[in-house]
């Protein structure tokens, strides 16, 4: 009998931080199918694995990505840092104990590399499983919850009457039956040695037979059904193994296990898990998908568009580095012969670049002059590191920092940091070109991820579109690929890394969707479309030349967003008829010293002469806690996004705004340029920057008035549309902000990103209650926030009374033949309608179909 103690059920606490997710959604069917034991994964947020229970570690494969414990009570636990991790080797993995060794629960096993993992492991999901056979279940786990190192996560208990233990050993132990029989002698080929899918396998193929079958190999004999000894037996590619087989049908056992053993590539496994990962959650776990023609894989819009060409998987992005160095000075020189090879090609990429792109590679110079990552990585090669090793370990520590932040919108710089090392590193070993790859015409790109680095290291005019199997929308390389007009699809899962190289694909990033070799039908039809589309877009933008009025003559104004002389460039060869919002933090950000009112006053004149005398609204900065500047050391806040931005910024260092003020009020002719005052709440904050304007004005000696208009951006200066009205000129509506603000939502946080729709009718009745305050006081009233964009949304803010729209300029020729297709009298009713639905979805819905149109909506 086993002691009673031993019957209790046994709790197992979380031996990591993360999200306790069901075994049926881990993207692996030996996992998902229970084909090694019962139990749930762990979504990680952590990077180090605790004991699960009391116990001693009966399996510990040198890979270190998987340990097994044995509790006291014979049940074995184990636990599987995420999916294919075995073929990193052991790369990204430290132990902190050995085999054979007992630990506590709670007791730290393993750390690992998260973000290594994140990018080279098929899913982060860690699958803690009570071992199939060794007599114990799960019988309470708890899923599906946020959970800490320590939380109670399962209750296990015995499943069948003691001695099943015994005789389970006994197994292991390879001592039952086989003494006679069938013996084979192979050589393990599968990449990674049998470790737990392998053996899982075998087991599972050793399920319908009847026959007795041991495995031997170093010494050691185990019972080929238990998953367990068979890891135990440390068996790796190359390693002779003996199969040993008797009873009935051991010859067929012995085929089957041999057959296992001696393919190069591991067997897929069988029925794919039940249920779908949660969107949020997609892009780093992925159900296995086919990649069959014919087959069409989901995935997550990056940049709407069409595309049909060929797969190019892009080339490994791992960059090797040797660990020791040659030499203090000699590293020291490498290093900085590195940096400067990147600085070199940075500042040459700027000069040539788009904004968005200007801003991304700004970015990289800021890090790689950055003097701490310097300084860590001089300090590795003084203790005998290379220049690489210490550069790679001096970016991972300070990704390391920026993750301890617990900040999602440090994910971008994550992002950066990893590519700067790349970078860096290509140029260390003297390979810098190696990242760049010659590209067939009409490419449609394979990735894992996608550096900005990489994507702008590519030949553009071949390239058709983009697919990633992680990453997400938000991403830099997201942004830019939209800011290039290349449709692209993110999270499409591991499957995409086993399209062959060219593959026809068809990219639907309209519908999110990239079809597998669709078959020429389909092909054709998509060229023609896509001929169709050029034509349309051609003529438009043509047409987009012409002042903009609604099919019944409502005049609509349709200017633009700007950030630099090429967007006010694009925004005039699109038909804009102005600019409606000159954001103009780009003069004031990555550098270290504020630009002076001549410098400022040269930039305003050559935007004003771009645009070639139409209307020219100049924001004053919008600048916040968020956004550090050497020059302007704010107080830390807690939530910079309700802290010193906007006008109050300007208001706290009115020096600044002084300047800012004279430069526009410089600008010739007079007339052109109009203020714009960023999150304004009340009127007397417009009172304080007239006062500041007139000064200014008189100390010019101007004579001209300027119009000082306001963003409605925060749903405070909604509501007091009526009274600011009577301060104001007129009004720029940023829905951007003013989404954030209604619905508590930040407009950088990814996991929000679906939820955070300005067409929310809480949003439109802000927007309603603005437009009717400007009307009674004869104000104009534009939309400037990314709603202005949004082709579904026109027709309503149209009925809601607003006449003047401020939109990225590529989707200006869209947005005004739209608007010419439109009546006031039907964008009224829908307006009314969507005042009156209960969530945006429903708006979207309305809008989509008000809108009629051949193309999907952009957003900024
Ligand atoms: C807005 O908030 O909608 C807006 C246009 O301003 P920004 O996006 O620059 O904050
Ligand atoms: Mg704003």
């Amino acid at each position: 009998m086993r002691p009673i103690e031993k019957l209790r059920p046994l709790v197992l606490v979380a031996p990591l931080a993360g999200w306790s997710t069901p075994l049926a959604e881990v993207p692996d069917p030996v996992f998902s199918g229970r084909m090694l034991g019962a139990g749930l994964a762990i979504d990680p947020t952590g990077s180090t694995l605790h004991a699960v229970c009391d116990g001693e570690i009966i399996a510990f494969p040198e890979s270190r990505h998987a340990l097994t414990l044995r509790t006291e009570a014979g049940a074995d636990i184990l636990m599987h840092v995420g999916i294919d991790t075995v073929g990193l080797a052991g790369e990204g993995f430290e132990a902190h104990v050995n085999l054979g060794q007992r630990v506590t629960a709670g007791q730290r096993l393993v750390t690992f590399d998260l973000d290594l993992l994140a990018r080279r492991a098929k899913s982060l999901l860690t699958p803690i499983l009570v071992m199939e056979g060794c007599g114990f279940a799960p019988v309470r786990s708890v899923e599906n919850r946020e959970i800490r190192v320590g939380d109670v996560l399962m209750e296990i208990a015995p499943v069948e009457e003691a001695g099943r233990r015994s005789e389970s050993a006994q197994r292991e132990a390879g001592e039952v039956g086989n003494e006679t029989g069938e013996r084979r002698r192979v050589r393990v080929a599968l990449e990674n040695g049998i470790h737990a899918r392998p053996a899982a396998q075998i087991a599972r193929v050793l399920k319908g037979l009847a026959a007795e079958v041991s495995l031997a190999a170093h010494d050691r004999l185990a019972n080929a059904r238990s998953t367990v000894a068979l890891m135990k037996l440390g068996a790796h590619r190359g390693d002779e193994v003996e199969i040993r087989a008797s009873g009935t049908d051991a010859a067929t056992a012995l085929d089957a296990v041999a057959a296992l053993l001696t393919a190069a590539r591991e067997a897929d496994g069988g029925s794919s898990p039940t249920r779908q990962p949660t969107a949020a959650r997609l892009s780093r776990q992925h159900a296995p998908m086919e990649v069959r023609a014919g087959t069409a894989v989901p995935g997550i819009i990056a940049s709407r568009g069409l595309a049909v060409g060929q797969a190019v998987p892009l080339g490994v992005r791992e960059v090797a580095v040797v660990p020791a160095g040659a030499g203090v000075s000699h590293e020291t020189s490498e290093l900085e012969r590195a940096r400067s090879q990147v600085r070199l090609r940075l500042e040459a990429a700027r000069a040539l670049a788009s904004n968005t792109a200007r801003d991304i590679i700004e970015a990289h110079l800021a890090l790689l002059e950055d003097p701490e990552l310097a300084a860590n990585a001089l300090s590795l090669i003084a203790e005998g590191a290379s220049a690489g090793f210490a550069w790679k370990q001096a970016v991972r520590s300070s990704i390391e920092v920026l993750r301890a932040l617990g900040d999602p919108r440090m994910a971008e710089r994550v992002d950066d940091l990893l590519d700067l090392e790349r970078q860096v590193l290509l140029a260390a070993s003297g390979n810098a070109e190696a990242g760049i790859q010659e590209l067939p015409l009409d490419t449609i790109l394979i990735a894992d991820e996608l550096l900005p680095s990489q994507l702008l290291g590519l030949d553009a005019t071949r390239l058709a579109g983009i697919c990633l199997a992680a990453g997400g929308a938000t991403s830099h390389v997201a942004i830019l690929a939209a800011a290039m007009g290349i449709p692209a699809l993110v999270a499409l899962g591991p499957a995409v890394r086993r399209l062959v190289a060219g593959t026809a694909l068809l990219l639907d990033a309209d519908e999110g969707l990239l079809h597998i070799d669709p078959g020429a039908e389909r092909l054709a039809a998509a060229r023609r479309q896509l001929e169709l589309r050029a034509v349309q877009h051609a003529a438009e933008r043509e047409a987009a030349q012409r002042d903009c009025y609604t099919a019944d003559g409502q005049r609509i104004e349709v200017f633009a967003n700007i950030g630099s002389l090429a967007e006010a460039q694009a925004a005039a060869r699109n038909g804009a008829e102005g600019c409606g919002l000159l954001r103009t933090e780009f003069l004031f950000l990555e550098r270290e010293t504020p630009p002076s009112e001549a410098e400022q006053h040269a930039e305003y004149q050559q935007l004003a002469a771009a645009l070639a005398g139409k209307p020219l609204t100049i924001r004053t900065l919008d600048i916040g806690g968020d956004k550090p500047i050497p020059y302007l050391p704010m107080p830390a806040e807690e939530n910079p996004a309700l802290g010193l931005r906007g006008v109050r910024t300007s208001l706290w260092r009115p020096d600044l705004l002084r300047q800012q003020l004279r430069a526009i009020l410089g600008v010739r002719p007079y007339g052109q340029c109009r203020i714009l005052l960023p999150m304004i709440t009340d009127g007397a904050e417009i009172r304080s920057v007239r006062a500041m304007v007139e000064e200014a004005r008189s100390e010019l000696g101007r004579r001209e008035a300027i119009e000082v208009g306001v963003m409605i951006e925060t749903p405070a200066s909604a509501l007091m549309a009526d009274s600011i009205a009577e301060e104001a000129d007129f009004f720029s509506i940023g829905t951007n902000d003013l989404t954030q603000y209604t619905l508590a939502m930040d407009r950088g946080h990814p996991e929000l990103a679906a939820r955070l729709d300005a067409l929310h009718p809480a949003v439109l009745r802000l927007i309603a209650r603005t437009a009717e305050a400007a009307h009674a006081h004869s104000r104009r009233v534009a939309v400037c926030g990314g709603l202005a964009s949004d082709l579904a949304a026109v027709p309503i803010l149209i009925g809601l009374g607003v006449h003047e729209l401020s939109a990225v300029p590529s989707v200006i020729p869209q947005l005004k033949a739209l608007l010419r297709k439109l009546t006031l009298e039907e964008c009224g009713r829908i307006a009314r309608q969507a005042l009156e639905q209960r969530s945006a979805e429903a708006v979207r819905a309305l809008g989509v179909r008000a809108s009629d149109r051949d193309s999907e909506p952009q957003s900024v």
